[in-house]
C-alpha cells in the first residue's frame, strides 16, 4: 500500500468556545510552530465583504453578487501576520481589533458558507502553512484544508462552559457589556448549527482525530494531552 503524504501539520478544529484559540496559540509557542488562525481570515473577509452591497443572508448568491464577490476578492491585498502586532491587514487597514466585535462572529458564519470565500481563503490558508511546520485552528482543517495533516485534534466543550468563555472573552476586551449569558449561548448554538449544516466543509470531526472536551480541563492540561500524542507522532514533523 503506497505511503499517505503526510504535511508537517496539526490541524486543530471545533465550536466557537472549545478553547481552539487560547490553546493553539500557547502550543505553537511550545513547539515553536507557525500558528495560523483560520477563524480570523474569515471574520476580516465578512467585515470588508459587509462593506459591499451583497446580499449574503440566503443559501447561495445571484449570479451578479457571485461575480461581484469574486472580482472583490480578486482586488484585495490580503495580509496575514505582516508584522508582530498586526494579525490581519486587507488593503493596508488594519483590522485585528475590529474582527472581535461581536457582530463580525456572525458575518463571518454568514460568508463562510459560500465555496467563493472558502476556496479563496484555501489559497491562502495552504500557501501560509507551506514554509514552516504549523498548527491552524479552524473548522475544516483536517477534513479539507490538510486532510493529510500529520496531526489532528478535535476540540470541544459543553454549551455552558462555551458560553461562559465567550462572554469572560468579550468582557476583557471591554465588549459585550449588554449581551446577556443566555444570549451569547443561543448566538453560539446558532452558529454551531449554521457551521455544521452548511454544504460546503461543515464543521466536522476528521475520522483520524483525537478528540478533546475541554470542559473540566485546564488549559495545561488540555495542551499536556496534545503534547503527549505530538510526541508519539513527531517523527512526521522532520
Ligand atoms: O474561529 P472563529 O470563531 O473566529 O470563526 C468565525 C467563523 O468563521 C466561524 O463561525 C465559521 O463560520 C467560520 N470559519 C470557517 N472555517 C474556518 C474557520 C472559521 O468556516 N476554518
Amino acid at each position: 500500500m503506497k505511503d499517505r503524504v503526510k504535511d508537517r501539520v496539526i490541524a486543530i478544529d471545533g465550536p466557537s468556545g472549545s478553547g481552539k484559540s487560547t490553546i493553539t496559540k500557547l502550543l505553537a509557542n511550545e513547539l515553536n510552530f507557525t500558528y495560523l488562525d483560520t477563524g480570523a481570515m474569515f471574520r476580516a473577509l465578512a467585515y470588508k465583504l459587509d462593506q459591499l452591497d451583497i446580499d449574503f443572508s440566503g443559501q447561495a448568491l445571484s449570479n451578479e453578487d457571485l461575480m461581484k464577490a469574486r472580482d472583490f476578492l480578486e482586488s484585495l491585498d490580503f495580509q496575514y501576520a505582516p508584522s508582530k502586532d498586526v494579525l490581519i491587514k486587507i488593503n493596508g487597514e488594519d483590522l485585528s481589533q475590529k474582527i472581535r466585535e461581536h457582530h463580525v462572529s456572525r458575518l463571518a458564519s454568514q460568508i463562510s458558507k459560500f465555496p467563493v470565500v472558502r476556496e479563496y481563503l484555501a489559497k491562502i490558508q495552504k500557501d501560509a502553512a507551506r514554509e514552516r511546520p504549523s498548527i491552524l485552528e479552524g473548522r475544516d482543517i483536517g477534513t479539507v484544508i490538510f486532510p493529510n495533516a500529520a496531526l489532528k485534534f478535535f476540540l470541544t466543550a459543553d454549551n455552558d462552559v462555551r458560553a461562559r468563555r465567550r462572554l469572560k472573552q468579550l468582557r476583557a476586551k471591554g465588549a459585550g457589556g449588554d449581551l446577556s449569558l443566555e444570549q451569547i449561548k443561543k448566538d453560539i448554538e446558532k452558529r454551531d448549527q449554521e457551521d455544521s449544516r452548511r454544504e460546503t466543509a461543515p464543521l466536522k470531526k476528521a475520522e483520524d482525530a483525537i478528540v478533546i472536551n475541554t470542559s473540566a480541563l485546564t488549559i495545561e492540561e488540555t495542551i499536556n494531552q496534545m503534547i503527549q500524542a505530538y510526541k508519539r507522532r513527531q517523527e512526521l514533523f522532520k
